[in-house]
């Protein structure tokens, strides 16, 4: 089994940068090798140790550094020794992304690009042309229909959403001046794209409330286009889209089949995008998975950067969960929050959909919220409720089972038959609960995730060789979900 960067099992909570033995850390690591041979010790230590990797993504490659003095320096002097690098570690021509640390973690990136163009296809985004800075007219009055509630300050962060929301702060703080450009933010339903994209604009707009923000979906896009050609007002429709400093286009993936909004939209993207404005496209899946899309736009949104956002971890589900529900004035208690975050895992709409009928249920029927209730309202919701397993009946269950104190589950002891238990404790916890590797180590020591990865791993394989471990594993496995019925 490979454990690959998007993989939901490495949901360590904390970890912009990625860790040694992970594949953005291992390129890094290797890299390094290269460079260290290539300079000298001082320019090493200065300009090299700080650097922190953070994400392999095919060949885009995103390097956390100190700010963005620094980053221009290691573009003017050490640009071509670190592309060389990653292609002799990789194998690939690999495009270099600085994300600029900033002092408050959640303030997180502003971004810049590697200016190298050198051998890459003739279809990419032009430079931009120094007009933009040149005074146009300001355009018609613009409305840009934006939800004041979706901001970046009631957005919840985790894991799942890190990597689209880093990238849609960045965007909101420098629009067109990243090499976001545009940024398409893609990801199934209820995850949290229109909200995100909302964000942007209405974090541009509290910052200048000058700027030209339009907010509209590919459905609106396309009704407003077939009106203006009804109306014989084409030029109006074209003047009006292309004359703002961000437009944001909700759900792109309703474009695709219809040929003639396409085109038009094509030709607003050039606009905008050689003005220096930005683009902001979000869509359920990535553009090039988009059936019916034309290959030209296909292309064009690929010239900047397409994040995911992926279901919300357990973490980030509770953290969601306490705030919307200290937004509206309540108090749940941690076993409540448990259990919904446990049992509304496709997406969050559905976790607020379902804190919206508790509410509605206690003070309809003048109940109490307790575990009782809630579980009645997930239970409305998706039929069946899932037990909720935890690390530490499962401990319990394989100590038990195996006669081994508990205790040892936890400890560093290295004999062969506690490791193998403990080995097999820690995948059922990645199995059976939700938990992140970084809280299924906690549970185990203070392991770090890993180390879990390791477990995850060696049972899976000794499973597979060892017919008597997967009857064990097997065994277990109903035991702790008979016990938890
Ligand atoms: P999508 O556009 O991906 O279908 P939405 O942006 O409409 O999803 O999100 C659905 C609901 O969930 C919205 O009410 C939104 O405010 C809320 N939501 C989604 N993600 C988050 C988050 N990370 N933090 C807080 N609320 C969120
Ligand atoms: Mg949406």
């Amino acid at each position: 089994m490979e454990f690959e960067e998007r993989s939901p099992l490495i949901t360590d909570t904390t970890p912009e940068v990625q860790p040694a033995g992970s594949p953005a850390g291992e390129c890094w690591r290797q890299c390094l090798e290269i460079v260290r041979g290539r300079v000298n010790s001082q320019s090493f230590k200065t300009w090299f140790e700080p650097i922190a990797p953070v994400k392999l993504d095919g060949s885009d490659f995103y390097l956390q550094v100190p700010s963005q003095f620094f980053s221009e320096w290691l573009e003017e002097h050490y640009f071509s020794l670190i592309k060389e690098a990653l292609a002799q570690v990789t194998g690939r021509d690999i495009v270099i992304h600085y994300l600029v640390k900033a002092e408050d973690r959640d303030e997180f990136p502003l971004v810049e690009e590697t200016p190298d163009r050198s051998g890459v296809p003739a279809d990419q985004p032009p430079s931009r042309p120094e007009i933009q800075a040149t005074a146009r007219p300001a355009g018609p009055p613009i409305e840009p229909a934006l939800n004041r509630r979706y901001t970046f300050g009631n957005y919840i962060k985790g894991e799942s959403n890190q990597f689209a929301s880093a990238a849609a702060l960045a965007v909101a703080n420098n629009p067109g001046g990243t090499s976001f450009n545009p940024l398409v933010i893609y990801g199934g339903v209820g995850l949290g794209k229109t909200h995100l994209v909302h964000a942007i604009g209405n974090q541009l707009l509290a910052a200048d409330p000058s700027k030209r923000v339009l907010y509209t979906s590919s459905e609106k896009f396309t009704v407003d286009f077939v009106e203006s050609i009804q109306r014989d007002h084409v030029s109006e429709f074209s003047n009006y889209y292309r004359s703002v400093d961000l437009l944001i286009v909700d759900d792109i993936q309703f474009f695709t089949g219809k040929e003639k909004t396409q085109d038009i939209f094509f030709h607003t993207f050039n606009t905008l995008h050689q003005l220096g404005k930005q683009i902001v496209l979000s869509s359920d899946k990535p553009p090039k998975e988009l059936k019916g899309l034309n290959e030209r736009l296909v292309s064009r949104f690929q010239w900047g950067l397409t994040a995911d956002i992926q279901p919300p971890d357990l973490e980030t589900r509770i953290a969601i969960l306490l705030k919307k529900s200290s937004d509206d004035g309540v108090e749940l208690s941690h076993d409540v929050v448990e259990f919904i975050a446990a049992n509304i895992t496709s997406n969050i709409r559905e976790l607020e959909g379902c804190l919206i009928s508790l509410l509605a249920r206690a003070s309809l029927e003048n109940k109490k919220i307790d575990l009782d209730l809630a579980r009645s309202v997930v239970r409305s919701i998706v039929g069946e409720v899932k037990t909720h397993i935890t690390i530490d009946e499962i401990q319990r269950t394989v100590s038990e089972h195996l006669s081994i104190p508990q205790d040892l589950l936890r400890a560093k002891t290295r004999k062969q038959e506690i490791v193998t238990a403990r080995q097999i404790a820690m995948y059922l916890s990645k199995e059976l609960t939700n938990s992140s590797l970084k809280t299924i180590g906690l549970h185990f020591g203070g392991r770090d995730h890993s180390t879990v990865i390791h477990a995850y791993q060696t049972t899976e394989d000794t499973m597979k060789e060892d017919p008597m471990v997967r009857t064990l594993v097997q065994q277990l496995k109903s035991k702790l979900e008979l016990r938890s019925v």
